[in-house]
Order: structure tokens, then C-alpha cells, then sequence
């Protein structure tokens, strides 16, 4: 096992897709029609494939006119078929859709008792045709037909509420989210979150990471259970860090740190212990630097990780955050070791300085 830095790239529609299967009853084909080329004039897109009930066979929709044209020939190769659940929902398990399905039918399917504990179950809304009460023994997510395409349009949405990525050893060290929420990093039982708040409709982020295994992105809906979704990796999105030359001025200042000794400052002429960082008389000692993430310095230059989330130390075994923490990968977790000290000594030749000003 060892810890590798990974460029990778996350692309996701917020969106889900939509299944439609209709029970092919006469009486209220003329509804079904108006209410399908609604919702799928409305979901642009987002209904790529219909069925009916009782039979596996899929029906695709590329287009919204595919369904306008085609749908009362499908509806008669399909009329007055036995209303089984069984072959479509067998058909989407297998083909692992993840979306919403929405089945049109005028009383409940006769096999329904088969899939009430399934997951598939909660991602199913029933629209009902009939005026009849229908027997609702069970607790199903049902709409009435009557209430037209708005209402049921309102009922088939499954906003995200939560994503993450995770994966044995990961540390986000850069991220930049072009769009879809913002991003919190969290540190809990040995391994670092990276956890987003979902707005809009897609998410799209460019990462660079530490990791052990390939990372994950998980998405949590309101309805149904957690997906995976595949994560890729791409060309390097950001440049490698630059140090940059320490000003001739403020060398003196850095050895001293690194030497823990004093320095003689160059804004009041005294001698100032190194752990000084702001003269009595003047400002800030190290003018120029950039002092409110953590700065890493050699005897020659810095780097300051404003940009950056983390840093890798000691061959990708330790990082440092830019807000000097100080973590250590150990027997497969990640240990917080500390805060960093003023020109603590992080890595051959390096030292690491965090000061908020
Ligand atoms: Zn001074």
C-alpha cells in the first residue's frame, strides 16, 4: 500500500433520469397521453424509456415527439395486458437504473406485495387513473392523476441533499468547484471529508488528492438509497506548487527562525526573539509574505499554501494544512499530530510557519 497523489475529476448530474410504465387500460388512455406529454415535454430529456405493465420489453423515447407519434401503437401492441410489476421492475434492476420510475394505472399492480420491502419501491411514484378508491393497503408514494402534470411533476423530483468523497487514505490537497455547491472539509476518526451542499443542477470539480484506494463520490437524495458514482482521473487542473525567493531583507529573519535564535529587525533596528512576528514599533516582520495560511519555508524560499488545502511532507506520509495541522499517515489512518510551532521543522529542510494576523 502506498500513498499516491491522484488528478481527478467529478462530473455529475444532480438530475435524475425518469421511467415511465403505464397500464394499458383503454378507458384512460386519452389521460395518460396528455398527463406523459407533459411531464415529458417539461423533463426535457430526463424520460428516455417507457414501459407497460406486464410486459419487459423497453420503449425508447429520444425525443419528446418519439412518444407524441409512436406511444397509441406501443398502447395497442400492449392493450389489456395482465398489470405485473414483475417484468418491468426485474428489466430496471437489471440495467441498474438509479432514477425515478412513474407508474400510470388505474388500481394497484396484482404482484405488488412482491416489492414492498424493495429499494425500487421507494423510487416509485404511482399515478392513479381511476375515480374508484383504490384498496391502499400499503404505504406507496401515489399521486392522483386528477391533480394534473404540475402536481405530479412536484411529486417526482428527488433533490440531492448531500455529497461526499471518500476513499482509505484520501486528503483533498487542492480542489476548485466550477460549479454545483460549496465544499467542507472535516477530520473525524481518522479521515479526512470532503462533503458538498448540492446547488443547481450539475456538479463539476477538479481535484488533487493523496489517496491509498481510487476515490468515491456518494450521493445522498431525498428518496432511496445512497448512489456511488464514479470518479476520473484527469490531466494535472493545477500547476505544482511554486515557491517563491524569500526577500534578500527578511532572510536574516527566516534563519532565524530556522536557528531559533534572534534577528535584528529591520523596521525598529532591536533584536527580536524569532518567535516575533510583529515588531512592537512596526508591522508585520515578514512583509511581503503572504501570513494568514501556513507558510513553508526553505533557507532560500517559501511557499504559502493560501491556495492550497494541504501539502504532502515526507513522501506523501505527512501533510500539513493551511491551517497548520499537522497530520501523519499511520497503519492506515491519518493521526493529527498538532498544530505547528513557529518554524517547526516539517520535512527535510523544510520548516513551516502558521501565524493569523
Ligand atoms: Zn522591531
Amino acid at each position: 500500500m502506498s500513498q499516491r497523489i491522484l488528478d481527478l475529476k467529478v462530473n455529475l448530474n444532480y438530475t435524475v433520469p425518469v421511467i415511465f410504465v403505464i397500464e394499458a387500460v383503454e378507458e384512460h388512455w386519452q389521460k395518460i397521453y396528455e398527463l406523459s406529454n407533459d411531464i415529458i415535454s417539461s423533463l426535457l430529456g430526463r424520460v428516455n424509456e417507457l414501459y407497460f405493465l406486464g410486459n419487459s420489453r423497453s420503449y425508447p423515447i429520444v425525443l419528446p415527439q418519439d412518444f407524441i407519434e409512436q406511444s397509441p401503437a406501443w398502447f395497442n401492441e400492449n392493450k389489456n395486458r395482465v398489470s405485473l410489476l414483475n417484468p418491468v421492475f426485474e428489466e430496471i434492476e437489471k440495467k441498474k437504473f438509479k432514477g425515478m420510475i412513474v407508474v400510470f394505472c388505474s388500481k394497484e399492480p396484482c404482484d405488488l406485495e412482491d416489492w414492498l420491502e424493495s429499494e425500487i419501491l421507494e423510487r416509485t411514484l404511482f399515478v392513479m387513473l381511476s375515480d374508484e378508491d383504490f384498496p391502499l393497503k400499503y404505504n406507496l408514494n401515489y399521486v392522483e392523476g386528477i391533480k394534473g402534470a404540475t402536481y405530479i411533476l412536484s411529486k417526482i423530483e428527488n433533490p440531492p441533499e448531500q455529497a461526499w468523497i471518500e476513499a482509505k487514505g484520501f486528503v483533498p490537497l487542492c480542489y476548485e468547484i466550477k460549479q454545483g455547491g460549496k465544499a467542507e472539509i472535516k477530520f473525524q476518526d481518522g479521515k479526512f471529508l470532503f462533503s458538498i451542499i448540492p446547488e443547481g443542477e450539475r456538479l463539476e470539480i477538479h481535484l488533487k488528492v493523496i489517496s491509498d484506494d481510487f476515490p468515491v463520490l456518494y450521493l445522498k437524495r431525498r428518496k432511496g438509497q445512497i448512489e456511488s458514482n464514479e470518479i476520473k482521473e484527469e490531466l494535472p487542473w493545477f500547476k505544482d506548487p511554486t515557491w517563491e525567493e524569500i526577500p534578500e531583507d527578511l532572510k536574516p529573519i527566516v534563519e532565524a527562525g530556522i536557528t531559533k535564535s534572534s534577528y535584528k529587525c529591520n523596521q525598529c533596528g532591536e533584536e527580536h526573539s524569532y518567535r516575533v512576528l510583529i515588531c512592537p514599533e512596526g508591522g508585520i516582520v515578514l512583509r511581503g509574505i503572504p501570513m494568514n495560511s501556513c507558510v513553508l519555508f526553505t533557507k532560500e524560499k517559501y511557499f504559502s499554501l493560501s491556495e492550497w488545502y494541504a501539502l504532502p511532507l515526507r513522501h506523501n506520509q505527512r501533510v500539513i494544512t493551511r491551517d497548520g495541522n499537522l497530520y501523519e499517515w499511520r497503519n492506515g489512518n491519518w493521526i493529527y499530530l498538532r498544530k505547528v510551532d513557529i518554524y517547526e521543522k516539517v520535512d527535510d529542510e523544510v520548516w513551516a510557519l502558521f501565524h493569523r494576523i
